[in-house]
């Protein structure tokens, strides 16, 4: 048998791997298992910048909260203005002063509150995460991890079958075309070898060289110059 027939019965049988490959790809089981994967991993990482962020909001608060309890104090100080008054101080003085540390007071306050219900909201939705995670990862744990190794199992050893009977045809196929063939195989070349037409590649439709249709003729294997697949004379 002619080198391009073997490449050719190698190709059809290898087909049959490519499309097992693919179905395992596009599977059910594969998807489900990224995704839970996939969603674990952000997960795990954006749980860890909400807690950070909560960290900072909180001690943001506590924060504000010492200030608002100096404030608070100071103003304490005001409670003998009367004495201070009698005493012959001006009142208008401590009269500004009093209304300015209120005002202070207030827009605290304010920030207090709106500070507080941010750490509340996030903390709502850091429990929520949490609580999906924790879902998720026991799916992922319980039935999808298996589920997925179980499917490929299966894939594998239909795999190990097909391997078997191309094996068994590598050997009559010349070591550096096959060495390009699984080289193309692995560039997601597919179909490998195509058939010329009008001295054309019936793929991409590039001309064949004089020497091409020459060497090809010989009942050599040549290649595609412009997409690099092997040719035979259809
Ligand atoms: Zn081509």
């Amino acid at each position: 048998m002619a080198q391009i027939e073997k490449l050719l019965e190698y190709q059809q049988i290898d087909s049959k791997l490519l499309g097992i490959e693919q179905e395992a790809a596009n599977s059910k089981e594969r998807k489900e298992y990224a995704q839970a994967k996939s969603f674990l991993n952000k997960a795990a990482e954006k749980l860890d910048a909400m807690n950070a962020k909560a960290k900072e909001l909180t001690s943001l608060l506590d924060e504000l909260n010492v200030k608002y309890a100096e404030i608070s104090e100071t103003l304490n100080d005001f409670d003998n203005v009367d004495e201070l008054v009698e005493g012959g101080a001006e009142i208008s003085f401590y009269k500004k002063n009093v209304l300015q540390l209120i005002e202070r007071l207030r827009a605290i306050k304010t920030e207090v509150a709106n500070l507080s219900k941010a750490i509340k909201d996030s903390d709502t939705e850091y429990k929520n995460l949490k609580k999906k995670t924790l879902s998720v990862q026991e799916q992922y744990n319980t039935e999808l991890a298996s589920k997925y190794k179980a499917y490929m199992e299966e894939k594998k050893s239909e795999m190990a079958q097909i391997n078997k009977e191309l094996e068994k045809i590598a050997g009559g196929i010349d070591e550096e075309v096959l060495k390009k063939y699984k080289i193309k195989r692995s560039e997601r070349i597919f179909p490998i070898i195509c058939a010329v037409k009008d001295g054309r590649c019936s793929k991409c439709g590039t001309e064949l060289s004089l020497k091409g249709k020459e060497e090809i003729s010989g009942g050599k294997v040549i290649e595609c110059d412009g997409c690099r697949r092997f040719l035979y004379k259809g």
